[in-house]
């Protein structure tokens, strides 16, 4: 029998996303994958999505991102229009046999209220779990609703209620790891990047700083805020600044970007980002905050660069310390490992990438996620 999924990837971006866009991408990587291991996909999205699925749902035209820009009271409800949307498909509909959803709080706490009559849900949880204490703290899906986490660090952090949820975790994957073992080697320049939104979390402004310090050249690529291109940010004046991460970047990165030794090149995409990352003698991941899965961390394993990071988040499940990288608690230290990092063998890191994290192993373990939530027969993790 054929299982058909609903994929809600909710009304912000279109899937596959124009540009930067982490859980989008998830999806359009996923998809493909399912519907190789057979699986139906409805993909609930926004009528520009071209990802090929088996049938669409979409509210909007077109994605609702830019909205987010705008005060709550006005924005408060395109997700909940898109739910309502999802909903009324699901009631007019009975041969969707499991909901994946990865639309933040909102999937989640309209798809529990629904009740026993509406098709088991799986909830991926793509965030930083120290959000919605009061949603996920008394969260109540019964056996119908269950969640899975992006890292098992990111689970053991969450909320009591949340983790009675949990089927497990499913690490992300990227098509970079397809045969990452068999391209050739490139030719490793000097710089180390840092690949990311510039946000306080990443910690690009330490990167910098240590650049400075220990002496190595450093790119910062990545979007500021909803500016992607230095022009773009220079041209936006001062009331851009309200932007919490556009702050951040003047006051705290900007004086160490010198143009030389650090550079800020805005978002770089396709191939552009691929040599970057690649040629780069490690990727750098000086991270504040509790990273919850890591895209752009199994990316540079795929191109074979070695990663140097805080030990924070998914980070250790992810790297082999002194194997696919260096890791430190000390935020200092980070600097001379550095240029340790850049002696690992890129030929480690590709294997690494190739055996664990592609798309079709992660579709794989979702299968088996949709199968165990179906079945009812999830069973909570192992609780303190
Ligand atoms: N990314 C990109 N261009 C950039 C910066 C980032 O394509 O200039 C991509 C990166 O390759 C990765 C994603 O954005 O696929 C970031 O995902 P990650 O999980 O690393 O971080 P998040 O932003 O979701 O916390």
């Amino acid at each position: 029998m054929t299982l058909t999924v609903l994929m809600n990837a909710g009304p912000w971006l279109s899937v596959p996303p124009p540009g930067y866009g982490g859980i989008e991408n998830v999806i359009a990587t996923l998809v493909p994958e399912l519907r190789r291991l057979g699986v139906r996909v409805v993909l609930a999205s926004v009528e520009s999505s071209t990802l090929p699925v088996d049938e669409r749902i979409a509210v909007f035209p077109d994605g609702q991102f830019a909205a987010l820009q705008r005060p709550y009271n006005q924005v408060c409800g395109v997700s909940q229009a898109h739910l309502a949307g999802v909903v009324r498909a699901l009631h007019a509909r009975d041969d969707v046999d499991l909901v994946h959803d990865h639309v933040e709080a909102v999937g989640l706490a309209t798809l529990a209220a629904m009740g026993p009559d509406a098709p088991p849900v799986l909830h991926t949880l793509h965030w930083d779990l120290a959000k919605h204490p009061e949603l996920y703290g008394n969260l109540d899906g019964g056996d119908r609703v269950r969640v899975n986490g992006v890292s098992a660090s990111q689970l053991a952090r969450a909320p009591r209620a949340l983790r009675e949820h949990s089927v497990g975790h499913v690490h992300l994957s990227t098509p970079l790891a397809v045969d990452a073992d068999r391209r050739p080697a490139v030719a490793k320049g000097e710089h180390a990047v840092i690949l990311g939104r510039i946000n306080p979390g990443k910690g690009q402004d330490l990167g910098a700083r240590l650049a400075h310090r220990v002496g190595f050249p450093l790119v910062l690529a990545g979007p500021v805020g909803p500016y992607h291109r230095p022009e773009d940010l220079a041209a936006a004046g001062d009331e851009a600044r309200q932007n919490p991460d556009v702050r951040f970047f003047h006051e705290q990165v900007a004086p160490y970007v010198d143009g030389d030794l650090v550079r800020w090149v805005g978002t770089v995409a396709g191939q552009e980002r691929d040599d970057l990352v690649a040629s780069a003698r490690v990727s750098l991941f000086p991270l504040r905050w509790e990273e919850p899965g890591g895209t752009a961390v199994v990316e540079s394993l795929s191109l074979g660069t070695p990663v140097v990071a805080t030990a924070r988040g998914c980070l250790p499940e992810l790297i082999e310390h002194g194997r696919t990288g260096l890791l430190t608690t000390d935020e200092e230290e980070l600097g001379e490992l550095v240029l340790a990092g850049g002696l690992l063998e890129a030929g480690e890191c590709r294997r690494e990438a190739a055996e664990r994290f592609t798309p079709a192993r992660m579709a794989e373990r979702y299968v088996e996620l949709y199968d165990r939530v179906r079945r009812g027969a999830a069973r909570p993790l192992q609780l303190a």
